[in-house]
């Protein structure tokens, strides 16, 4: 039976996370091939050694089945994305770096990306297609929706619900919650790089600074 693997997204995340899907299959002893999926190729051609294609010459290929890591930042891009591979029968896969740290009672859906130097601690339930960039960790009893992205460092402690949709920039701290009083980090909502968010942030807004804010329109 031969999987071919892709990597959605050939610009800066995409390129980024090759390498973790290849310590991914080398791990699994696979030597299943690696492909990048980029709409914006007219051609089949190479990025860093591997064969880069559209989605359309992506479905043309043969294989007995195909799994996708979607390694596009935008979330909202990550979504659609997802609902097409699932219409046309394609797994999510999931990938992660040789020195993740997962500890006990994770509960991670498909399709999510943990790359280098993130630790994800115990009792945490995790949504579809996140993605933890460098160093990022999560702690203690948190729950995490669908499509939520962190850039490198983000301080996620304990206790901390984060809704779908939700960004939170690099280097940003988010201080605990407790069992019976989460913090809440609402769908959609952004927090700036190195943001220390001290208490819930609503759905949609976006926070800067230390103590974070709400950042008004202009
Ligand atoms: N892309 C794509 N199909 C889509 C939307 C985006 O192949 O429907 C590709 C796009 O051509 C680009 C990459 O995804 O190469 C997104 O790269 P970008 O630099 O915007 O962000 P990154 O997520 O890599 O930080």
């Amino acid at each position: 039976m031969t999987t071919l693997y892709a990597i959605y997204g050939a610009s800066g995340c995409g390129r980024s996370l090759m390498p973790v899907a290849r310590q991914q299959l080398a791990r699994e002893h696979d030597s299943s091939e690696i492909v990048f999926i980029d709409d914006a190729l007219i051609e089949v051609a190479s990025v860093n050694g591997h064969r880069a294609m559209n989605y359309q010459h992506f479905l043309n290929e043969t294989a007995d089945a195909k799994a996708v890591q979607i390694a596009i930042a935008n979330s909202r891009v990550r979504e659609k994305i997802a609902q097409r591979l699932e219409a046309d029968g394609i797994s999510l896969w999931s990938i992660q770096a040789d020195n993740v740290i997962l500890m006990d009672q994770a509960e991670i859906a498909a399709g999510t990306a943990l790359s280098p130097f993130v630790t994800i601690t115990s009792n945490i339930k995790i949504g579809k297609c996140f993605h933890a960039n460098l160093y990022s960790y999560v702690e203690h009893d948190c729950v995490i929706g669908d499509f939520v992205t962190f850039a490198p460092g983000v301080k996620c402690n304990g206790n901390i619900h984060i809704h779908d949709h939700a960004y939170i920039g690099a280097g940003a701290m988010i201080k605990q919650g407790t069992p019976d009083q989460p913090l809440v980090i609402g769908a959609g909502a952004v927090v700036g790089m190195g943001a220390v968010v001290t208490k819930s942030v609503p759905a949609g807004a976006t926070v800067v600074g230390n103590p974070a804010r709400i950042m008004q329109p202009k």
